[in-house]
């Protein structure tokens, strides 16, 4: 078996071969912790993408032609290959996006699930056969045949770059269909190593290749090519709107799964030791950076006191530093953010809640710790007193920085919670039945969670609406974005 170490990371996979980019151009993948390279990869051109969907395209007909069992079975393989060097994959993903070793475990382990998941749905895919009025021929019957969409398209952010392939090369194998990955340049490392993994498996050439490269070109090679018939697409929703624009008019099978906003509700009723665990590993595990985040804190105002005081000390437990290390129990770890642009944001859209009043409870600024100066560190902040219509309310806020909000009913913090042009998660803490019903009537978001942290299950769909984006990933629903559904008739053979 290949060594993580030995495959040759300055490469990218196509075709089943490792290869550079025509031009032999490469690019920087640089630590978020300390700002060294980690390892350079190829930097490909439109060129280099239209070469891998012609692979992609060729493999088609036989991989379609495979039995679902055996697709399954190559997919198993490569989860058990990948289970085998996941302590070394996470200690590359950690050093890539910044996030602790054991954050980056967990992320690995979610993406295993997801694969075995999908491998088990292979052999369940099937259309029907249906009865047809005698007008045009007697025993005539109509046939709903499903089929692989294609060649396929799989552009992933940075933020959780093994999760968010996964969930889309999961359903598109076990479909019958060939896929390019782009991962995000920042965040390549650990893709193409599980990619190499799971062809080393035994997929066949051409059927899962990576390609790495700018999203302008690269992505965009992938967006407009007649050759890719589909395209599952994670990303900022200003992405995603660039992703409509050259797809769309192509009639392209589209799936966006975009930024998000999600409001937390706490009740009266609720369990507050939990609702705090939920808030503070909602907005801050990834150092924050996750779609489905807790984003906005609506507290009714009989606990408003005590939630936020037990919140503050949580907080105040985590420890910025190296990722790749843990710090002495109780305090846990904290990453630094991705980019250095990333940190800025978060710094313009604080200054903005505070320009018009906020008031940081805790944290909200750069450490001053020397040793910490070369990573994009930030202070987990919880802020209050904010106003609606700043930016840390009505933007995405892609960091650990958490607004509070007093509210005296449900009702409140419902419209408070959907004034917003997000749209994908949202929860409510309560043990009230009727509460909880209307919560989950009203709430404008693709999931309602109750009682629970945000957490996306490979079981259950799960979408956004709104500016959060269109259609679904995760759970059987996702497959059928991956088949065409055909019609045929039989007429009577008498
Ligand atoms: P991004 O939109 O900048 O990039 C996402 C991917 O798109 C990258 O691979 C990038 O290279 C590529 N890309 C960029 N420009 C492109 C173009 N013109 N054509 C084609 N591809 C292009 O997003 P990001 O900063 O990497 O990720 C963070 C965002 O992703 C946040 O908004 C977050 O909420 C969102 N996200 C959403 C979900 C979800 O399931 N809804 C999950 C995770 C992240």
């Amino acid at each position: 078996m290949t060594e993580v170490a030995s495959v040759s990371m300055a490469k990218m996979f196509v075709n089943g071969e490792w290869i550079d980019a025509g031009s032999g151009e490469t690019t920087d993948v640089i630590s978020p912790f300390d700002g060294s390279v980690v390892e350079s990869v190829p930097r490909a051109s439109a060129e280099d993408t239209r070469a891998a969907i012609r692979a992609a395209e060729d493999a088609l007909p036989e991989w379609a032609d495979t039995s679902p069992d055996q697709r399954a079975t190559l997919l198993l393989a490569g989860v058990e290959l990948v289970k085998q060097q996941s302590k070394e994959l996470a200690k590359v993903l950690s050093a890539e996006q910044g996030k602790p070793v054991f954050e980056a475990m967990g992320e690995i382990h979610h993406f295993l699930h997801g694969l075995t998941f999908y491998a088990g749905l292979a052999s369940k895919i099937r259309g029907s056969q249906v009865p047809l009025p005698p007008d045009m021929g007697k025993h005539s019957y109509g046939m709903v045949l499903k089929r692989p969409v294609g060649v396929c398209g799989a552009i992933v952010p940075w933020n959780f770059p093994i999760t968010l392939m996964g969930t889309k090369i999961g359903p598109a194998l076990i479909a019958g269909n060939t896929v390019i990955v782009k991962p995000a340049s920042s965040t390549p490392l650990t893709t193409l190593k599980i990619i190499g993994l799971l062809n080393e498996a035994g997929i066949p050439a051409g059927v899962l290749n990576c390609v790495t490269g700018p999203g302008r070109e690269v992505g965009e090679e992938l967006l407009s090519n007649p050759t890719v018939r589909r395209i599952a697409f994670t990303g900022e929703s200003g992405t995603g709107r660039r992703v409509m624009e050259i797809a769309g008019p192509q009639f392209k099978r589209i799936t966006l799964e975009l930024g998000g906003s999600d409001p937390m509700i706490v009740m009266p009723d609720a369990d507050l030791r939990k609702a705090v665990t939920g808030a503070l590993i909602g907005r801050f595990w990834n150092t924050g950076q996750a779609c489905l985040a807790v984003k906005r804190l609506y507290l009714h105002e009989d606990v408003h006191d005590e939630f936020v005081e037990a919140l503050i000390k949580k907080v105040k437990n985590y420890e910025l530093g190296d990722p790749s290390t843990r710090p002495e129990k109780p305090r846990q770890r904290m990453g630094p953010l991705h980019t250095a642009g990333q940190r800025e944001e978060i710094e313009e859209q604080l200054a903005d809640a505070v320009g018009k009043g906020a008031q940081v409870l805790c944290g909200g600024k750069r450490p001053d710790d020397p040793a910490l100066a070369k990573g994009h560190f930030f202070e987990p902040a919880v802020v209050t007193n904010v106003t609606h219509d700043c930016r840390l309310v009505q933007d995405e806020v892609f960091g650990p920085v958490l607004p509070v909000f007093k509210v005296k009913d449900l009702d409140e913090a419902i419209a408070l919670g959907n004034d917003n042009q997000y749209g994908l998660g949202s929860s409510i803490w309560t043990q009230n039945l009727a509460w909880t019903h209307q919560a989950i009537r009203e709430l404008q978001a693709g999931v309602t969670w109750v009682n629970q942290i945000h957490y996306g299950y490979d079981e259950l769909p799960f979408g956004g609406v709104k500016a959060s984006g269109i259609g679904h990933e995760h759970g059987p629903e996702a497959v059928e974005y991956y088949l065409e559904t055909k019609g045929a008739v039989i007429g009577g053979l008498a």
